[in-house]
């Protein structure tokens, strides 16, 4: 998951990725951190938590420079180490380099492998350190030439944006499964960011989204110059609408939450409920319950209330902590709910442990009945391509059938949006990634492929 942000030619670049990366939150809580350039010099922090706790006034002062990139860290469980924070820099023959990752690289390994047979030394599992091994191993003579190089020899999703101490390079993996989109700033200069929420904030114009297999490469006084460097193969993630990306985010022409919408919409056709009220489960189903609601034309109630300073749920590791913090983030409203037949809509169910607790939750609240839908198909393989989704094992839909799952779950009933209902309310007019649906694994790996081990 994560978020990168790439910012030149401002003049207070690192302040301007710096509210990218906080409008970016979302997308990863663990770790942020910037690096900028002034020209002769890079300079980088990077610290575990929050964008508004690790950054203070001083620290960005300290970052100066036109140019800046950054990155904020998906939690993935277990790690705990700062090493695994980003930017990740080092100095090489030509110099000094700095480089954001989001995504998850499928032939990391065997990359890594080849590194470390020929004397290369690791201080992470990060994807991102085998990108600057390959950069400062090649044997080309510039960095662009040497950026090109590394990228015949990366396999999977990737959005990146590489800093010397004068030039950023952005790039889109090939089949643009994460999202990236190009912005100019009202006071002069370019931002590059993984959601569109983040020019927003900054008051950027948005241009457009970096292409599929694209290179910009950005320059002082020059306007970026873009170079194709593979045949797109174009399939954006879409478990990014699903659930990932924020609601007021446009990624490659679509607005986050209007397919949630319909996509709720269309689940309301696909296995309607006879109920009284639909509820979201909040905040990941609110625009979808808001669909379903709509195509039943029930009325719908924001049943369950959020408390907003508990972090996402699979930020601790342990079964035990995950189903406490379900409680401590979400509670019903008794009087809305007793004696009513209530549909409740989530975005996606993985393991199964929110569903079970919210049910537990509306039946103790006093629901008449409780069916649950999912505004999503069945999770059935893990993404590999940069969606922190756990093992095969874990999932739950893997190896239960609906039914099951609703006992399981305790709900009087349960319906997933189908595959095909799903692209119906993208739109048929691209190829998405589906992966964890169909397990098509079209950009290389398999479900036994490492996830985002450093954060993708
Ligand atoms: P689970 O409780 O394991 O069934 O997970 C489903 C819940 O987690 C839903 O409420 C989703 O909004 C949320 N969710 C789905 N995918 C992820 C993810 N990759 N990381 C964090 N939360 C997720």
């Amino acid at each position: 998951m994560c978020a990168i942000v790439g910012v030149f030619g401002a003049k207070k670049a690192s302040t301007v990725a710096y509210y990218s990366l906080f409008a970016m939150q979302h997308r990863g809580q663990e770790a942020t951190g910037i690096s900028s350039a002034n020209g002769e010099k890079i300079k980088l922090y990077k610290k575990r938590g929050m964008v508004a706790d690790v950054f203070s006034q001083e620290a960005l002062e300290n970052l100066d420079g036109n140019c800046a990139v950054g990155h904020n860290r998906y939690s993935t469980a277990g790690s705990e180490s700062q090493g695994d924070a980003q930017p990740v820099f080092a100095k090489y023959k030509l110099g000094e380099i700095s480089v954001v990752h989001n995504g998850n690289l499928v032939n990391k390994q065997e990359v890594r492998n080849e590194l470390i047979d020929k004397g290369a030394i690791f201080q992470t599992d990060m994807d991102t350190e085998n990108i600057i091994h390959l950069i400062a191993k090649s044997q080309k003579d510039s960095l662009v030439d040497r950026i090109k190089d590394m990228l015949t020899k990366i396999e999977g999703a990737y959005c990146l944006a590489i800093q010397s101490r004068s030039k950023m390079f952005v790039i889109r993996d090939r089949y643009g499964i994460r999202p990236l989109s190009l912005g100019k700033l009202k006071d002069g200069g370019w931002i590059v960011a993984s959601e569109t929420c983040a020019l927003d904030l900054v008051g950027a114009e948005f241009i457009r989204d970096v292409r599929p297999g694209e290179m910009l490469t950005f320059e002082e006084g020059k306007e970026p110059v873009s170079e194709q460097i593979f045949e797109p193969d174009y399939h954006p993630c879409a478990f990014e609408y699903i659930y990932f990306a924020r609601p007021d985010s446009i990624i490659d022409g679509k607005n986050v939450y209007e397919t949630r919408l319909a996509m709720g919409k269309q689940l309301a056709k696909e296995t309607p409920a006879d109920v009284d009220l639909v509820l979201p489960v909040p905040d990941s189903g609110v625009a979808a319950a808001r669909g379903y609601a709509e195509g039943l034309g029930v009325p719908f109630e924001m049943g369950i209330v959020r408390n907003h300073y508990v972090g996402r749920t699979f930020i601790e590791p342990t079964q035990a902590i995950r189903d406490l913090k379900v409680k401590l983030k979400l509670s019903p409203i008794k009087h809305l709910i007793e004696g009513k037949r209530v549909a409740i809509i989530d975005d996606s169910l993985v393991r199964g442990t929110t569903s079970r607790q919210i049910v537990k939750m509306l039946k103790e609240a006093g629901a008449a009945e409780v069916h649950m839908r999912i505004a999503a198909p069945e999770i059935k393989f893990p993404c590999r391509y940069g969606i922190d989704t756990p093992t095969k094992a874990e999932l739950i839909s893997a190896s239960h059938s609906v039914d099951k799952i609703a006992e399981k779950i305790g709900a009087d009933s349960l319906g997933f949006l189908s595959i095909d209902g799903l692209v119906d309310a993208l739109g048929r007019e691209r190829t998405y990634s589906l992966v964890s649906f169909d397990g098509n694994y079209f950009a290389g790996g398999n479900a036994d492929t490492p996830g985002c081990a450093g954060g993708c």
